[in-house]
Formats: structure tokens, C-alpha cells, sequence
């Protein structure tokens, strides 16, 4: 549970009495907590503004009967070091936990669960062995992939969708069976409609430095094993995440700006800014609370944002309101592990028409998620896949665990579940995303003091909020102490 000062409609943090800079945080997500630490730690008097009751924005884990529920986010990578370095920090880092060895992923096709290429990067397999064999894609799939060893550069100097390239140099089996469920399964979006440099910049460098992206994700794999100083065994899986669940940084974050004197305020909706001529701001409260601060973090996702800049930076605010906002729907089950007939290992994800679009097997992949005897999985009903996602709980719960139950070959129901609806909840990166985020910067610019952060610009992973919520955590502090 997450301790939390109470709000005193009317007060305003006094201005410290060293000259330290009022630093106000709106928005209580991860971002924002991880801004308000940074600048409480270099000496902003920080206080954290947060609209709902519950600290921590999309991650919320819970238990309840030696289950271990997570609500939004369940792992972090670890090739992103901010997630890591911020754990160490707060001193949780004997509690990250890998993912279980030796249980694969699957993609679904046609009905068949087809396991992942060994070595697989994000849209090819880094060894040519499994790319040559893999049963996911057919002989012609391969055949067409394979005219990417041959095909001259096509990339120009636009921003293109990561679908458009892929189909050009690969085509569409690599699309539909790899880069789709794996990159669109992470961003709850159609990889046509992505934009290559804000989502994968990678896979432009590849193109302009090996021509062929098979041979760029060859000489990667070679690359990351020689890295890792193994010869011939696959580099482990990228992700981690807490023995007790992500809520556990949550709780320690507000316990830590607690500590360094830190005034966190859960159910304080910010609903206006007012910048007055010598550069502070008053912040406005929906209980009628306002505070006055040397500086700002904005970490309230784009849409609350694009309303709070519309009257100080209405550019910066139209860009932020054209990023589209995506919606999903996470249900979670647990079954009686006796029911289940197929095992499926550490889930699948789907390359074809279904309800959902994948399934972790959260007892498979991580240690301690649930007791001996329950299989306990998260399924997502991404706002592409039609309206399902918003269906009344019981429709809903019924045909994903009808879906779900036939691929696990389940003799019976789930004996629990949870659903978790995200509505506009997503950040879509479409091509242009990065000519919208230069428009918010130089919206930004005109506005010193005051410094967005989290997911709609710079990254949706949970490491990219925390890196960003530093930078403008310590940018707040610092621009503050110079008024
Ligand atoms: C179902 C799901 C699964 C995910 N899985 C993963 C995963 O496994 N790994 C991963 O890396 N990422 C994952 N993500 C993405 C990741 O969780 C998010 O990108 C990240 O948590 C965003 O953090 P944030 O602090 O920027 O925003 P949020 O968590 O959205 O926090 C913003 C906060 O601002 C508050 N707010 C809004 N308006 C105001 C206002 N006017 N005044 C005050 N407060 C306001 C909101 O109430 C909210 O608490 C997942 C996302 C979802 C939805």
C-alpha cells in the first residue's frame, strides 16, 4: 500500500528557506514519481500532484491468494538501463527476478502454436539456422525473403512505416508472422501504421549500413554472442521484473520522496497553469488548492497535456492531441492446472484472426507469480482487434476465456479473473511522430521552467518514462535554483 500525505486544499508549499526551488510534478505515474525524486534528491522542494487515488499510473500489482496480479505493466528490459540502474538506486536490485529458462513463445498459425526462431531479434531471428528452418515461415515466404540479400537500398530520407519497409525488402510473410505479433503485439498497434524512425530506428541504420536486413540481423546476433562471450548458446532473454511485482518500485519511490521531505498528493487533479511575469507558475487544483513553483514536470500522458499547454503553447498542444491514442483491454486468468491439457510455455502470440492478440503465461515465464497448481495468464484485447475490448465484463471474459481455453486445450473455466480496461491509454508512434514531438520541444522552449516527460514523446517501455522522467527531474531542479 502506498503511503501518502493528505491534501490541505489551500496550503502552497512555502518557498525553502535556502533558496531551494518549489519543483511541482504533475501527474503521479511512474514519470512522475521518478522526476519528483530526482529533483527532491537534487534539492528541489518537490510536491507530486496526482488525479486518481493510486500512486504509480499503470503499474499496479496486487496479490491476493498467493497470486501475483499485475494490472498494466509486467517486465522491463534490462538492454535499457534505466529501469535497472533505478531499482539499484532504491536499493531492490536482489529483488529482480529473470524469466524462467528453457519455456518458449509461440506464434499462432492457422491454429498451429509454432514455436519462435531461436535467437529471434525483433523482427528477424539473429541466426541463420533458425531463419532457414523455422516452420513459421512457409517456402515461399522464405523465397521472398531472401530477395533482401539482393534488393538495392529503399529507404529515402522520410519517415515511412515499419510495415512499408519490411514488406519491400521481405515481404509479407515476415510482416505478418514476425514483425506484426512481436512489434505490434508490444505497441498495441498495426506496424503499417508505425513510423520506423520513432519505433525501430534501427532498422534504418541497418538498411543504410548492410544494405540487406537479414545480413544486419546476422551480424547483430554474431555481435551480442560474441559480447556475451559464448560461442554458440542464444543470449538470454531481455527481460526482468521484481520477485513481489513492479508495484514494489512504486511503493518504494513514494516511501524514498517521503523521506527526503517530498509533499506527494494522490486525488489532486491539476486542471489549470498560470505563468505570471517573473517566470513562476500557480498551479490549480480541482479542490481549489493552488501552489506556486519555480519550475514544472508535466507527466500526464498526451491527452491531459495537449489540454493543460492548449492556452500557453497551442501548437505544442495540437501536436501532442494528433498522437493517437490507442486503447486495450487486459484480461487475466487463472485455471485450475489440472484442466489444462496443452502446454504452451511461456505463452504465444497471434499471426492471424483471433480475439486476442497474445497470452503470457505469467506462472510459465516468472518465478513465484502464482501457488503450484495454477496456471495464471494475461491476455490482451488490443482496440484494433474491434470492439470486444469494451464489451460488458462477462461477454468479454467469456470469449477471450472460450479462445483461450481451445488453445490450451482446458477442460473447464477459469476459476478467477481480473479485467483491466486502458481506454485511450496508449501512445501510438505513427509515421511523423517525430516531427510531432520537434513541435512539442519547440513549443516547450518558449515556456522555461516547464518540462514534459513519459510516454507520448520520447518511448512507451517503462526504462524510456524512467530516463526521461530523470532528465526532466533534474532539468526542473536546476532551472528552478536559477530564478
Ligand atoms: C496494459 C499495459 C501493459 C504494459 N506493459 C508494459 C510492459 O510490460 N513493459 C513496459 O516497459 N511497458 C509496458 N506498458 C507501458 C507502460 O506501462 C507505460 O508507458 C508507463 O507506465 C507510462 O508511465 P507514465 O508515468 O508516463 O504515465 P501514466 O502511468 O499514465 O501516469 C500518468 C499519471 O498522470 C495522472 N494525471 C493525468 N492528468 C492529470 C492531472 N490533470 N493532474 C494530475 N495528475 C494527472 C494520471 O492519473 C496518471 O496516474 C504497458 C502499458 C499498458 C497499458
Amino acid at each position: 500500500m502506498t503511503s501518502v500525505h493528505p491534501v490541505a486544499p489551500g496550503t502552497a508549499p512555502a518557498p525553502g528557506p535556502d533558496g531551494a526551488p518549489r519543483v511541482v510534478v504533475v501527474g503521479g505515474g511512474i514519470t512522475g514519481l521518478v522526476a519528483a525524486w530526482e529533483a527532491a534528491r537534487a534539492g528541489g522542494r518537490v510536491t507530486l500532484l496526482e488525479a486518481s487515488g493510486h500512486l504509480g499510473g499503470k503499474v499496479r500489482t496486487e496479490r491476493v491468494d498467493g497470486l501475483l496480479v499485475e494490472h498494466g505493466p509486467d517486465s522491463f528490459v534490462a538492454y535499457r538501463p534505466a529501469a535497472l540502474e533505478l531499482i539499484g538506486a532504491l536499493g531492490l536490485a536482489g529483488s529482480v527476478i529473470g524469466v524462467n529458462a528453457g519455456r518458449t513463445v509461440h506464434v499462432r498459425v492457422d491454429g498451429r502454436l509454432l514455436p519462435l526462431p531461436e535467437g529471434m531479434g525483433m523482427v528477424l531471428p539473429t541466426r541463420l539456422g533458425p531463419l532457414v528452418r523455422t516452420p513459421l515461415l512457409t517456402w515461399r515466404h522464405k523465397a521472398r525473403a531472401s530477395l533482401d540479400l539482393v534488393l538495392p537500398r529503399r529507404l529515402g530520407t522520410a519517415d515511412t512505416s515499419i510495415g512499408a519497409l519490411l514488406r519491400a525488402r521481405l515481404g509479407d510473410g515476415v510482416v505478418e508472422r514476425f514483425a506484426q505479433p512481436l512489434v505490434g503485439g508490444i505497441y498495441g498497434a498495426g506496424v503499417d501504421e508505425l513510423s520506423l524512425d520513432a519505433v525501430l530506428p534501427t532498422l534504418r541504420t541497418a538498411e543504410s549500413e548492410h544494405r540487406s536486413l537479414v545480413l544486419a540481423s546476422l551480424t547483430q546476433g554474431r555481435a551480442a554472442r560474441r559480447a556475451a562471450g559464448a560461442p554458440g548458446p542464444r543470449p538470454g532473454s531481455p527481460f526482468r521484473s521484481l520477485q513481489d511485482g513492479l508495484g514494489v518500485i512504486v511503493d518504494r519511490l513514494v516511501e524514498v520522496l517521503v523521506e527526503l521531505g517530498a509533499d506527494v498528493r494522490a486525488a489532486s487533479a491539476v486542471t489549470s497553469l498560470v505563468r505570471a511575469p517573473d517566470g513562476t507558475t500557480t498551479v490549480r487544483c480541482a479542490d481549489g488548492t493552488c501552489l506556486v513553483a519555480e519550475s514544472l514536470v508535466l507527466a500526464v500522458g498526451a491527452p491531459a497535456l495537449a489540454h493543460l499547454l492548449a492556452e500557453h503553447a497551442p501548437d505544442a498542444a495540437a501536436a501532442l492531441a494528433a498522437i493517437p491514442q490507442g486503447s486495450t483491454t487486459l484480461v487475466t486468468l487463472a485455471y485450475d492446472a489440472d484442466l489444462i491439457r496443452r502446454h504452451v510455455g511461456q505463452g504465444w502470440l497471434e499471426a492471424g484472426p483471433a480475439p486476442i492478440s497474445g497470452a503470457t503465461v505469467s506462472s510459465a515465464k516468472w518465478p513465484g507469480r502464482a501457488p503450484d497448481g495454477v496456471v495464471l495468464l494475461r491476455a490482451f484485447v488490443p482496440g484494433r482487434l474491434g470492439p470486444l475490448g469494451s464489451a460488458p465484463e462477462a461477454q468479454l471474459v467469456a470469449a477471450v476465456a472460450a479462445h483461450v481455453g481451445s488453445v490450451l486445450g482446458a477442460s473447464g473455466e477459469p476459476q478467477r479473473w481480473w479485467v483491466d480496461r486502458w481506454p485511450g491509454a496508449m501512445p501510438h508512434y505513427t509515421v511523423g511522430h517525430l516531427d510531432r514531438v520537434a513541435a512539442v520541444e519547440a513549443g516547450m522552449a518558449a515556456l522555461p521552467g516547464w518540462h514534459v516527460a513519459g510516454s507520448a514523446l520520447h518511448g512507451v517501455g517503462l526504462p524510456e518514462c524512467i530516463a526521461d522522467g530523470r532528465r526532466a527531474g533534474r532539468l526542473a531542479a536546476a532551472c528552478g535554483a536559477q530564478l
